[in-house]
Formats: C-alpha cells, structure tokens, sequence
C-alpha cells in the first residue's frame, strides 16, 4: 500500500514503529517451513528490524512503488514478510511504499496497520493482539468433524454441475491495472443495490458474472473471517476465497441477478468455515475493501491500497478506496494474462456496469457483453480473408482440365481426364435421358475404384446432386435414405447394386420405389450423338451432395451442400496446400464422410490424381502405408486414427507429403509423429453444415499444448458466442457459429433450428456448431469439447439418441462410449426384456452402418434412472463382458492368436470362443494384431480377415487357410 505522510518524518522512528508491529503480529514473521513428510508447518521467528528504503528527495514515488510491489519473499526463509520505502516529497511530507507478502495480509490488515502505524508514531501505547494468527489455524484444524460433514453437503448441493476453473497458475507473478470508479457509477452501484435489497457488492458480483459470458459463472468471494471480535486487531491473511455460483441466464434481468447474487453470496458466506481445499477454485476473484478501511487517520492518508506482486486468483477485481478516490484494481497473473487483455477487461467491466445500471430491468440478452471496439476486433477477427480467384463451381472447375491421370482404382486401373469427360458426359445425358431434372437428389451406391469420382460428376452434368449410399450399409438404411432425401433414381456399378436389397414389398402405389440404374450400362448404351446436346448448366446456388449426418431424435439429417459452399472450400484448400496438377491424393474416406469431397472435388479441380483406396485398406495400417508409397501420394487427409494405425503398422512417411488430420481431436503427440514422417501438417476442422472444413491450422514443431484448429478458411466466418447469440468476450470459452460461404443449405425437409441468420452479417446465414471453443491471443481458435452427447468414434460423428431410438424398437437400454481417441469405442447397455443382446446387436445391425452398432454389451437388471426419470448415464457400470462358460483354446493357431489378441486387448485371457470386437478391439488394435502376426509368422495377414471372423477360433482357422495356401503357393513356384 501507499500512504503519504504529513508533516516531517523521522527515519528512524518510522524503522522502530514498523518494526515494533512486525513484532506485534506473528504473521509478519511467520514463515514456511516443510516436516519429514514434506508438509508444510509455520515457523514463527523473532522479532527482526524492517527493512526500510530511505529514497533521496525527487525519487520517483510511482516507480519505488512499481520495483516494491515487484519484490518476491523468501516465504521459506526468515526475512520479516514486510517491508517499506520511503520517498521524501516536495514541501516536508513523505509518501510510504509498504509491501507486505500476501501470505500475511489482507484488506482488513490495512486498516490495521494504518491504524497502529498511526498511534506508534504519535508516540500511543498499542495494545497486544488478544490471538494470533496461529489460534485461528489450530481452531480451523480441530473444527467438528459433524460440522464439516453439514458444511461439505451444503456446498456439494450448491456447486452441483458447476463449470470447473482450470487449475491455478504455476507462476504466481501478478500486476494490477486501476481505474478510477467515477462518481456517477458508483453512486449508480449503490442506489440499485438499495433497490434490490442488496449491497453494492451483489451488484458488482452480478456484473463480473455476466461479464464472463457464462451462463452458469463461479465468482470467487473474498470473505473476511473477523467475524468473531478477538480478530478484529490481527493483521493476517484472515480472508477466504469462496465460490458464489451466479447463473445469468438470457431471461433474467440485470435487477434479478443482483438479488440472485446476493443470495449466493449470503449462502455462501454463512457455510465460509470449510477448509478452501475442500472447495473449487473460481476463475475470478471479487474482493471490496472494508469500509472500516480509513482513507485518512491522523497525519496518514491512504493512497492505494497496492498490490503484493502475487496473485492467488488468475483475475481478482478490487473496489478499493483511497484518498483519491474509488478505483477499480485489476489484479491479474502475469503467465495467464497479457497487460492488454487485463486492461481491456478492466475497460469491459466498467462499459458493461454503466450499460446495465441505465437499464436494469432489460432482459440480460439484449446487453451486448463486449464493448464497441472489441466488438469491431472480434468481428475482424471471425473474418476469413476474401476468396482467392477460383472457378465458380467444381465441375466448371473440372471442365478446364483435360490432359493426365483423373483417377486410379485400388487395382491400378487408371482413368484419364479425356475419359473422365467422356464417360461422365454419356452417364449425364442417360440420366437427362431418363428424367433426371435439375436440382433433383440422384442416390449413388458404388464400389471404390477409378470410376468413382465419374459416377458423381455424371449427376453434376446432369443438373442433379448426389446423395452418397454406402453399399456396406444395410439395405434397409440405404432405402430410407433415399426415401428421406427424396431421390427417384439410385444411380449403381458393379457389385455395390446388390447393396441396396430387392424392392420393398409393401410400397404403397403413390410412393414408388426410386429406380435403380446401372451406370455402366448407361455409360455402354447412351447414344454418341446425344452427347452433342447440351447439358444444364451449374451454378453456385444449386445443390451439390447431401450427405446425412446423425440425428439426435433416431432420424438423420439430410445436410444440402451447395456447389457454392463447395467451391469456397476447394478454393481455400488449393490456396492453402498449393495443389497443383502434378499432386497426387489418396482417397480414403467413404463417400459418407464429407472428407471425401476433399479427397476428390479439391484434387480434380487442381487438375491432379485422385488414387482411390478400397475398404479393406482403409482400416488396415499396413495396407494403407503400401498404398500411400506405391500410388506416390503427395496429400493425405485423415482422421487421427488412420493416422495412428499407419504409425502402428510402422509407416516411414515421405518428406513430400501434405498430411490433413481431420474429423476430430488431433493430440499434440499424435501430431508430433506425424510431422516427423511428412513435409507440413494441418489441423482441418469443419462440421458436414458448413461444406467440410471451417478453419485450418498449420502444426509446426514443438507446438506447446493441445493441438489447436486453426483461423477461418477464405471467405468463412467463425464467430464464438454464448446461447444468445452474443459475441463472448475475448478469450472466454463460447459456442462455435460459422457463417460465409460454406454454411449448408439446411437439412433435407427438416428444421432443428441449427441453421440461423447471421447476427453480425446482414443477409447471411450461420450454422450453429455445438462446438465449444476459444481463441487464443493471437486469435487461432482451440477446441474445447461439445456442448451435447454427440460424439466421434474414430472419426465418425454419432449422436447416442439415434442409436437408442433404432434400439428401443425391440429393448430397453442405453448406449454410451468407453474410452478416449483410439480406444474409443461404443458400449450398450440392456434392460432384461424382450430382446437379449444378440437380437438387440442384430437388430441395430439391419438398421445402422456397423460404426453404429455396439459390440460390447451389459445387461442390467434395471437401468440407472435419475429423480426425473431420465437415465443416469453417470451411474453405468464399466462394461466387463464375462460369460458364464469359456470354450478353452485348442489348436496352435488358436494359442498364437490368443497371445497376440491377449497382448494387444490388454486381457489376462483369451478364449476360443471370444469376439475380438466384443473385447473392445477395434480397427486401430485390428492393425496392431495383424501387424505382430506378420511379423511372428512372416505372412501378409489382411486386417480384413479379423473383421469377416472376429472369434478367436474362427481367425485362427483363417490363419491357418492362409498357412496352407501360402505353402502351396510356395511349392508351384
Ligand atoms: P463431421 O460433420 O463428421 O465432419 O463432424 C463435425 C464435428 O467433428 C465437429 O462439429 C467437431 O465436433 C468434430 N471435429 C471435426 N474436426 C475436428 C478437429 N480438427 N478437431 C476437433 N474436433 C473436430
Ligand atoms: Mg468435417
């Protein structure tokens, strides 16, 4: 603190009156030292001389303050934790810096101090202190344990389902910025909490909470603990941080939560007696000054209350008082805050408590919570830059290529760019032909090879968009589909029309089963001279896919993608990869995950190579490590998991590769890998909704922590705001709304209100993610987790509830998922009933693709329920699938593959007649087990096999099939 001193001052009567305090105190000499068990016990030393700076006439006042409140105590030694530095002023008076370490002080202290400071230099007699700061620990220590119970079930009910702070900074370096409170705010302050019922510190608790940009805010109360009289004369860090839980929801008025801050706080304060361990830390701290704070006693006035240069609290807001005036004290972390941010928080602060003092009776949604220029910063920020020059739609784009390689199949058959026209052109006017009308939906069930991107630009020419069919779908998903988005024709090759099952029986007439047409018969047959006609031409608003996504309610959402979104994409893509004609890009994803639409539409808009991989590569790292070298790929874009199968299956990389991890988290670990096995790595996030990828991040080397996801791609939008709608304020964690020129068209005849007007664009249109994320300084975003119970199972997007509706058709039961990143995996959980878990397994598996149906199940003699009825998922048991009986292993392949399995499952055992799936394996373990079996029995041993027979006495008959066959092979040769 600074006070000024009135009057001559005698150096050395200062030195003895200080001292002679530090003596009356204990805590101004108390320090820390650590047992044999490394805990921490107080010693308490004698009394020492205060140190005391004395300053020459014309020093600085400002700046001796600044180097003071800097000083760190050597809290473990046995210096006194306090003190001062004198500076003589012009005209005989003198102001004193003095810095106390915050492990001895507190508000209260001050007024302590200044007081006693104020008697021992009019030469006053003191009185000792009746207790010292020790007593109150050994009260603390020895409190009833009954009393605690009360107090730890209060706090439980009251916390319950409260955001969480993130752990304390390491490095406790603070600085403070002050403002001075005006006369108008203050007295504003004041006349509402008279209207409220409340003190002016529930108003300033209120704004912090709302200011945080929460909807459910903890607010550190400091709570001074001199409730009992004998404590009112002893300095010491007689102070609790305490958690207020403050919830400014978007109804509410600022009026109502100032009284419902005020309750808190009461609450709050009448349960302070609970060891601060017990409780959880809030991100800001609200301390005000005690009124019993004397701004002037005797020959001292009170300048600033000054920090001690350590923070507890990343953010603590002070309302202090000194003798010029109210100020409001940022005090805030050196290693978590810059002085910038903390400033414009300070600045923020006072903006938003004069908004809401104006108008406290407007519902809290119609305040803005950032000011007008971080607004306007934030808004820059959210901005991609404008789009580079690039072809209005993808198969405009297409149409300037027409020399080199299109495409080449899994088996080498390569597809040129004059046959790619060609054929697609022929397909498109059959289609024409056939009725195909533009802007229509044409269904596309094919296998991966060299033809597939040219089934799909077929439905382009045609006018049409394309709605993917996964042949390795049920027949009946793959029909409802279809149905959904509304396509007549269902255009298919080769083996992937057997897919889509034999026609429904039991269509009405008036809803005729869309036709199915061979699109190598169409290709074969269409007349050459029709390929003169012209063709419908594209543009930016029409459809391009849709592609369904999980849905939450048991049905799947259509997402319309336009070629305008599209294009935007591609472009940013081209520019951010330099894609040029000579690159070469593996395509992995299945055509149902929009990663495809980068696999194909962004290589052959640049006029390069798409090298289409079939299914059994995708999920076998070994596989997809050949195919990346014998193709000469030079851009991969994959989710992490494939990622960590190909560094499974012990993949080298290749300096020239562009690697793309996408879909979901991307571990620093992981990524470290990566970049180490290729020439540059990115971070590409997007939902479906906005036409694949939103924001990209470059990895460099050595990024220090999470992996984050990037700035908004050319021409998007990446706004972070809380339910309402309003921008948070910076760095304050909110959901992610994407705008610009990748937002969807909407969902196929649906509306979930996903899909909203721009707030910030006049004309535009967002897409509400239900990603949860932050920026950082430099204003690249970070990932932070979904607001609901979607989830991503390596890579694949699934919302529980449609897995769980599609159950409750035959049982009762829940689905949840075990485990994180590659372990990740589907669990479900079965009330006994009308269906055991095989017909529940079989069920799900005619109705959902297989990354949707659970392999491991618990059946549960009831299902955890809450008060409300709901299901607890919280109170699930771990999933642990034993059975009753065990088919013991016989044969040789049996053991061998039961180490394997054993080793990479991490099981005790493994028995004859155990599913590798059902044991929580998945495609990730499947490539490790296949890779040691390489290596023990010098076999190609596809991941395939494990997939067609995940028993374990199945696979190692299999095993022993490829034995014989190898031999044999062996012996012709
Ligand atoms: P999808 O529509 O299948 O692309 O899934 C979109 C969702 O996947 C997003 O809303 C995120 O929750 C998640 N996601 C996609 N990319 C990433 C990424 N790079 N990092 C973290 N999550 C991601
Ligand atoms: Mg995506």
């Amino acid at each position: 603190m600074r006070l000024r001193i009135r009057g001559p001052v005698d150096q050395e009567a200062l030195r003895r009156a200080l001292t002679a305090i530090a003596a009356r105190h204990e805590a101004l000499r108390s320090t820390v030292a650590l047992d044999a068990d490394g805990l921490p016990y107080a010693v308490v030393h004698d009394p020492a001389t205060v140190p005391l700076t004395a300053h020459p006439l014309g020093a600085d006042p400002e700046r001796v303050a600044r180097t003071a409140a800097a000083h760190v105590f050597d809290t473990g030694g046995e210096a006194p934790l306090i003190r001062a530095d004198l500076c003589p002023l012009d005209g005989g008076d003198a102001e004193l810096v003095v810095v106390v370490d915050h492990l001895a002080f507190d508000g209260g202290s001050v007024a302590i101090l200044m007081t006693e400071l104020d008697a021992e230099l009019s030469g006053r007699v003191v009185a000792e202190p009746a207790v010292q700061v020790g007593d109150v620990a050994i009260h603390d220590a020895t409190a009833l344990e009954a009393e605690l119970a009360r107090l730890r079930a209060f706090w439980a009910e009251e916390l319950d389902g409260a955001p969480v702070a993130d752990p304390a900074p390491p490095d406790l370096t603070a600085a403070r910025v002050i403002r001075p409170l005006p006369e108008a705010l203050t007295a504003g302050v004041a006349a509402l909490a008279r209207a409220c019922g409340a003190t002016p510190f529930a108003v300033y608790l209120a704004a912090i909470a709302l200011a945080s940009g929460e909807q459910d805010a903890l607010v550190g109360m400091s709570a001074a603990r001199r409730a009992r009289p004998e404590l009112l004369g002893v300095i010491g860090p007689l102070i609790d941080s305490l958690p207020v839980r403050v919830r400014p929801e978007a109804g509410l008025t600022f009026r109502d939560l100032v009284r419902q801050a005020a309750g808190a706080a009461t609450r709050a304060w009448a349960h302070q007696e609970i060891p601060p361990a017990d409780l959880p830390r809030a991100p800001v701290l609200l301390a005000m000054q005690h009124d019993e704070v004397p701004v002037r006693l005797g020959r001292l006035e009170l300048l600033t209350d000054l920090g001690s240069g350590a923070a507890v609290h990343e953010l603590s807001v002070l309302i202090n008082r000194s003798a010029g005036g109210p100020e409001l004290h940022v005090e805030y972390a050196t290693s978590r805050l810059t002085a910038g941010r903390a400033e414009a928080y300070a600045d923020r602060l006072l903006w938003l408590l004069a908004r809401v003092l104006d108008d406290p009776g407007r519902p809290l949604a119609a305040h803005d919570l950032v000011t007008p220029a971080e607004r306007a910063t934030l808004l820059a920020g959210a901005t991609g830059p404008a789009l580079p020059r690039f072809p209005a739609t993808i198969p405009g784009a297409i149409a300037a290529h027409t020399t080199g390689t299109a495409a080449t199949g899994p088996d080498g058959t390569a597809l040129s760019y004059a046959d790619l026209h060609a054929w697609s052109d022929r397909v498109a006017h059959a289609l024409v032909a056939h009725g195909v009308r533009p802007g229509e939906v044409v269904g596309a069930c094919l296998p991966r090879d060299h033809l597939t991107p040219a089934v799909l630009l077929a439905v382009w020419k045609a006018g049409a968009a394309y709605l993917p069919l996964d042949p390795d779908h049920p027949a009946d998903r793959l029909r409802a589909l279809a149905g959904d988005a509304g396509a007549r024709v269902i255009l298919a090759r080769a083996e992937a029309r057997s897919a889509l099952g034999a026609p429904p029986q039991d269509v009405r007439p008036a809803e005729a089963a869309p036709v199915i047409l061979d699109a190598d018969h169409l290709a074969a047959t269409a007349p050459v001279a029709a390929a003169t006609a012209a063709l419908p031409v594209v543009v930016p608003g029409d459809l391009a896919y849709v592609l369904h996504t999980s849905g939450s309610t048991g049905r799947p959402k259509g997402v319309e993608v336009t070629h305008g979104g599209l294009a935007a994409f591609v472009a940013g893509m081209t520019e951010a990869l330099r894609l040029t004609g000579d690159d070469v890009h593996l395509a992995v994803a299945p055509l149902t995950f929009d990663i495809s639409a980068t696999e194909l539409w962004s290589t052959l808009a640049a006029g390069a190579t798409v090298a289409v991989v079939d299914r059994a590569t995708a999920v076998d790292g070994h596989a997809l490590a050949e195919a990346l070298e014998r193709t000469g790929a030079t851009v991969a874009d994959l989710v992490p998991t494939a990622f960590r199968m190909l560094l499974a299956a012990g993949w080298q990389g290749d300096g020239r590769l562009r690697a793309i991890a996408g879909g979901e988290t991307l571990d620093a670990a992981l990524a470290g890998e990566i970049l180490a096995r290729t020439g540059e790595l990115w971070n590409a996030y997007g939902p479906t909704e906005a036409s694949v990828t939103s924001t990209m991040h470059r990895v460099t080397k050595d990024e220090p922590g999470p992996i984050p996801i990037g700035r908004p791609m050319p021409g998007e939008r990446a706004y972070i705001v809380d339910s309402a709608l309003r921008l948070v304020p910076p760095g304050a964690v909110g959901e992610l709304l994407l705008g610009g020129a990748g937002v969807a068209r909407g969902y196929r005849g649906q509306d979930t209100g996903a899909f909203v007007a721009d707030p910030f664009e006049p004309g535009g249109r967002c897409y509400r993610t239900g990603d949860l994320v932050r920026a950082r300084p430099d204003g690249v975003l970070e990932f932070h987790g979904r607001r609901d119970h979607q989830v991503k199972v390596r890579g694949y997007r699934i919302e529980l509830g449609e897995i769980e509706s599609a159950l409750r058709e035959v049982a009762d039961g829940v689905v949840t998922v075990v485990g994180e990143g590659a372990e990740a995996h589907l669990v479900g959980y079965l009330a006994p009933g009308q269906a055991g878990v095989e017909a529940a397994e079989h069920h799900l598996r005619t109705r959902l693709p297989a990354h949707m149906v659970p392999r491991r199940w618990v059946t549960l003699a009831e299902l955890p329920a809450l008060p409300n009825g709901k299901i607890d998922r919280r109170a699930l048991p771990e999933p642990e699938a034993e059975r009753a009986e065990h088919k013991p292993l016989s044969t040789d392949p049996e053991h061998l593959a039961a180490a394997v399995w054993a080793d990479v499952l991490e099981r005790p055992e493994i028995w004859a007649d155990d599913d590798f799936f059902t044991l929580g394996g998945h495609s990730f373990a499947a490539t490790r087990v296949v890779g040691r079996l390489r290596e023990t029995l010098g076999l190609a041993v596809p991941v395939r096999l494990l997939f067609e027979r995940p028993v374990l006495a199945d696979f190692a008959a299999g095993l022993e099939e490829l034995l014989v066959a190898e031999l044999m092979g062996g012996e012709r040769a």
